[in-house]
Parts: structure tokens; C-alpha cells; sequence
């Protein structure tokens, strides 16, 4: 239970994202709470943890008992979970939120309603109707589970006709969706904060280099970042958040092709593209989170400079590795294994030429000392 003069925020999850905003609600006077189904979380080292299923409603008690309000720090949680929350303690942003992003379908809906653009997309109900979309759509095509996927898992790319009995048979029974390949000029993303009077603040937009699908380097600002940019992809995040009537943070994953943003993906929560503003901004998303879902004026999303951030896979690198002027360690407490997010590195420069000269220095020792996530 938290001191009266404290606010206590209930975050239903305590990955990394839970652990630092629970890191970031220590200086704003803030506790965290956390309810996870698995134990041995990254959030355990700074915020007491509710180890139950999602759907043990004693364990959603104790989670709301004297909390203020609660969040959520990953998307697969159940709706119903999130609603029977709501009942004990007010959630944001709101259970419909999720209801409306969870399944990509639904979410493709929401952004054609809102008229912005994405790869076309279908959700065939058969095979037959998959060779339709097949038809219609051309090759190659991204398939796509309607639920649960993230950093490129639940997802195959279909180059050949002969392997669509395959995929179907993989995602159908579950349902799927089909994208367009796109050939897109870079990937970048939106991150952006609404409060509950209805401000709307953006950080600025940034680039995301993947491997495998999995995030491995954002530069902040993005390297061909422009006002038209900027302004293009805050008409997207802004139109999302008002439909929406969202609270908190949200990012919007974009592929950029030349001049024109399509998106690829909502997520409805603080995001590994945001890491960055930890150091790099003068309010970080995790503390823009806590202040929004809180009630309170939020903090100020203008960069401090030039910032990249570099995912650590699988395993940490030794301290003296990472070390280096301007660069910022985020250990996330995890028990190494291949392919995981286990930490994090930021490089804050006052220039673009000195942060662009420092992340290629860090990435070349990082592949020197053979971390696998960062050799390329
Ligand atoms: P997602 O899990 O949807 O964010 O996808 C993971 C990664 O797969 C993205 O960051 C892209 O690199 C790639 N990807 C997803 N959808 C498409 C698409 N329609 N066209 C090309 N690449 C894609």
C-alpha cells in the first residue's frame, strides 16, 4: 500500500515497460503495482508484484485496492480482464481502447474509418476467399495473426500460390489478416500523449531499423525528419487519439514511402520506439504515461538533442562495452536467451554527425564483442 502522500498507479503487466514506469513514477511521487501471470518479471525490482492468472478476480482486488487509477503495459491482455478492472478502479486508457486495436482487423476498420492510409489489406474467411484476396492483392503478401502477434512473430510472408493451403492452415483456424508487401523507403513511428482535458503532445518522429522484425536501432529525430514529416504523421496519432477518446500514451508504427506514411500498427501503450526519450526528451513517455492516466499536465516532448537507441538481444554487454560518452545503460534484469530484449542503449549527442559517429562506434564494438543483436 502506498504512503497517502503518494499516488499509486495498478499496471496490469511488469515486463520492461512496467519496470520503467514504475522507474519513472519515483521522482513524480508515484508507486506502481503490478499484476503479472508469470513470475521472475523485470518489474519485480521496483514495484511489488501480484503474481495470478488474468483472470483471478481476488488478484484484480488486491491490484486496485487504493490505487488511483490503472494501466496497461502490454495489449494481449483479455478485454474482460480490463473491464472487470474498470469495475473496481478507473482504467485508462479505456477498456474499449483495447477492444478496438487487440484484433488487427478491427484495427485495419478503425483506420479506414478514420481515412488513413495502410497496406491494402483483407481478413478472407476460407481458402477460397483467400485466393481471391490473392488475386485482388497480387504477391508477395504479409499474413498476419488477427491476435497476439508482436515483433514479427504470428506473421509469414507468402511469395509462392503454392504455400497458401500452408498459411491458411497455419493462421486460418485462428483468423488472419493479408497485407500487401510493402516496399516502403524506411520504417519510422509516432509516439504521442493525450491528457484527460484533451491535450494532445507529440515527441518528434523517429526512424526504427528492424531485424527479423524485431526493433533493433531508433534514431531520434528521424535522419530525414521534415515539418511536412511531422505534421503528416501527427494528423495520423492525432485523429486515433480523439476517435479513440484515448488517455496516455499511444504509438502509431509507420512505413514511410518516400513522401506518403502508411501504417503498419497501433500499439495502445508506452513502445521500445520511445526508449529514447528516457534521456533523450525533456519528459520521457513513461513519465507523460503516468502523468496522463493520473489526471496531470503533461510534461514537455520537445527532444534534447539527437538520441539512438539500441536494443540489447539475448544477452547484456559487458558494462565496459557499452560504455562511452553520452551513453545511457538500461538493464532490464533478464535471464539471457537468444533473440530476447534484455536491455537497452541510448547515445545522446548535441549534434546529428556526433550521435550518428558514437551509436556506429558502440554498434562496432557491440559486434567486436560478438553481442548478436546489434551485428549486422
Ligand atoms: P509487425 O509485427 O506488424 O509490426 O511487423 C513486424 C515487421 O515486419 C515490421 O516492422 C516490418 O519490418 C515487417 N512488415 C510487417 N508488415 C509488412 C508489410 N505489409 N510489408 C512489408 N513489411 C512488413
Amino acid at each position: 500500500m502506498s504512503q497517502d502522500s503518494r499516488a499509486l498507479v495498478a499496471v496490469l503487466g511488469g515486463g520492461q515497460l512496467g519496470r520503467m514506469l514504475a522507474e519513472a513514477g519515483r521522482h513524480l511521487g508515484v508507486d506502481c503495482r503490478v499484476l503479472v501471470p508469470d513470475s521472475d518479471v523485470p518489474a519485480q525490482a521496483v514495484a511489488p508484484v501480484i503474481t495470478a492468472s488474468w483472470h483471478d478476480d481476488e488478484a484484480l482486488r488486491s491490484l486496485a485496492a487504493g490505487a488511483a487509477v490503472a494501466t496497461w503495459e502490454v495489449e494481449h491482455v483479455p478485454v474482460q480482464t480490463v473491464e472487470r478492472l474498470a469495475r473496481l478502479v478507473p482504467v485508462r486508457p479505456a477498456p474499449s481502447v483495447l477492444a478496438a486495436v487487440q484484433d488487427r482487423m478491427q484495427q485495419k476498420r478503425l483506420l479506414d474509418s478514420l481515412s488513413i492510409a495502410t497496406a491494402p489489406w483483407a481478413a478472407p474467411a476460407d481458402l477460397d476467399a483467400c485466393r481471391e484476396v490473392l488475386a485482388r492483392l497480387g504477391l508477395p503478401l504479409v499474413a498476419k495473426s488477427r491476435r497476439g502477434g508482436y515483433d514479427g512473430r504470428g506473421q509469414r510472408i507468402l511469395r509462392r500460390e503454392g504455400d497458401l493451403a500452408a498459411v491458411w492452415q497455419e493462421f486460418g483456424p485462428d483468423g488472419l489478416i493479408f497485407e500487401r508487401f510493402v516496399s516502403f523507403t524506411d520504417e519510422c513511428s509516432i509516439l504521442s500523449v493525450r491528457g484527460q482535458d484533451g491535450e494532445i503532445r507529440h515527441w518528434p518522429v523517429v526512424e526504427n531499423r528492424h531485424r527479423d522484425g524485431i526493433l533493433i536501432t531508433t534514431l531520434a529525430p528521424h535522419p530525414a525528419w521534415s515539418p511536412v514529416l511531422q505534421a503528416r504523421a501527427e494528423a495520423i496519432a492525432t485523429a486515433l487519439l480523439r476517435r479513440l477518446g484515448y488517455i496516455g500514451v499511444l504509438a502509431v508504427e509507420l512505413f514511410r514511402c518516400n513522401d506518403l506514411l502508411l501504417v503498419n500498427e497501433i500499439a495502445p501503450r508506452v513502445h521500445n520506439s520511445g526508449h529514447w526519450t528516457i534521456e533523450g526528451s525533456d519528459c520521457s513517455q513513461f513519465e507523460n504515461h503516468l502523468r496522463a492516466v493520473l489526471g496531470w499536465p503533461l510534461g514537455d516532448t520537445t527532444a534534447r538533442g539527437f538520441s539512438a537507441m539500441v536494443n540489447c538481444l539475448g544477452t547484456m554487454p559487458d558494462p565496459l562495452v557499452g560504455d562511452a560518452p553520452g551513453t545511457h545503460r538500461h538493464d532490464y534484469g533478464k535471464r539471457p536467451r537468444p533473440g530476447r530484449k534484455v536491455g537497452h542503449l541510448t547515445v545522446v549527442s548535441s549534434t546529428a554527425i556526433e550521435r550518428d559517429a558514437r551509436l556506429t562506434a558502440l554498434l562496432k564494438r557491440l559486434s567486436d564483442h560478438a553481442i548478436p543483436a546489434t551485428t549486422t
